[in-house]
């Protein structure tokens, strides 16, 4: 385990937010989440080095890409975002950089639009891809350090770096002037984030908000093109929010021990197999978290509106000249 200061501002002065386990794989496994004192990053405190995350990432991580041939909606709503670059690239190929591509499914789905494309994948339980190029290292070690791409994209990647700092400023430089910089991480402003327990921890290692996005692309020379919350790409549903209801009203925070055991775990326990009837089991057995996701759809609509959820989604683009 490692102890760091904040990546955006280098502040040491950190706060208390909350503690869970890894409630994914290892129940056992406890982890500090803090907020930078000035500019209200999140992050997991301290945490394990670069080269014990292989231990968090079992393959079962990755089986969830296997059928990722059903997310053609998702895809269509980020190829919408890179509009923009593809008009500029004047009829010419643009081409695409997309970090973290797992099977390379969203690269495929741009080549089939037009786009030249190349994939970037550290994970060894990923794919092989041969259709086409993958580079398989971290973005800040990528050998290439000049203005190269018309599109970068990191679809729910930034939370799971060591240093994304080094991702901003490297996107920076691979991309052409008027290219575009697209990604999607979750909202630590945002209940779900904060309070409710809904981020995979420690394979989420950061939690930013607006604002500290703003200053990361700043930072790093690029224009903020659009910032949105909702659930077009990804979804983080609000699940927990009754408990913290109940937590409030009797004036104490809400404690993870206070929630109910989700229905990933309660699967896990009994050897289910994931389906309608364990969910079903998990609901007769678990009525109050049951009716407790039923008022979480409600108050996801809420929270879009109040762009308070979980997940924003922003499109960055580098100044023409
Ligand atoms: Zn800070």
């Amino acid at each position: 385990m490692e102890q760091v200061t904040c990546n955006l501002c280098g502040e040491t002065q950190l706060t208390h937010v909350y503690e869970q386990p890894d409630t994914l794989f290892d129940i056992t496994d406890w982890f500090c989440i803090v907020g930078c004192a000035r500019c209200g990053l999140g992050f997991v405190n301290p945490r394990p080095a670069p080269a014990q995350m292989t231990h968090y990432y079992p393959p079962a991580f990755f089986s969830e890409f296997e059928n990722s041939g059903a997310h053609q909606n998702r895809y269509a709503a980020q190829a919408a975002l890179l509009a923009s670059a593809a008009e500029k690239a004047n009829g010419a190929q643009p081409l695409l950089l997309d970090i973290g591509c797992a099977n390379g499914d969203f690269p495929r789905f741009m080549r089939d639009r037009g786009w030249r494309v190349e994939g970037l994948e550290v994970s060894p339980n990923a794919l092989a891809i041969t259709d086409f190029p993958v580079h398989r290292v971290h973005l800040p070690e990528l050998t290439l350090d000049a203005p190269h791409y018309d599109a970068i994209t990191a679809w729910a990647v930034l939370e799971h770096v060591h240093d994304p700092r080094a991702y901003f400023t490297k996107a920076a430089k691979l991309l052409k002037p008027g290219g575009q910089f697209a990604f999607l991480v979750t909202n630590f402003e945002s209940l779900s984030s904060r309070a409710l327990f809904n981020e995979d921890i420690p394979r989420h290692l950061y939690f930013f908000t607006e604002n500290t996005l703003r200053a990361y692309l700043a930072d790093a020379g690029l224009e903020v093109q659009k910032i949105l919350f909702d659930q077009a790409i990804f979804e983080m549903t609000p699940v927990n929010v009754l408990y913290y209801i109940w937590a409030k009203l009797r004036r104490r925070p809400l404690l993870w021990r206070d929630t109910p055991e989700s229905r990933h775990l309660y699967i896990q326990r009994k050897g289910l197999t994931r389906g309608a009837s364990a969910t079903l089991r998990y609901a007769i057995t678990h009525p109050l978290a049951a009716i407790d996701r039923c008022a979480a759809m409600l108050y996801a609509r809420w929270q879009m509106r109040q762009k308070s959820y979980g997940i924003i989604t922003v499109v960055a683009r580098k100044p023409a000249s």
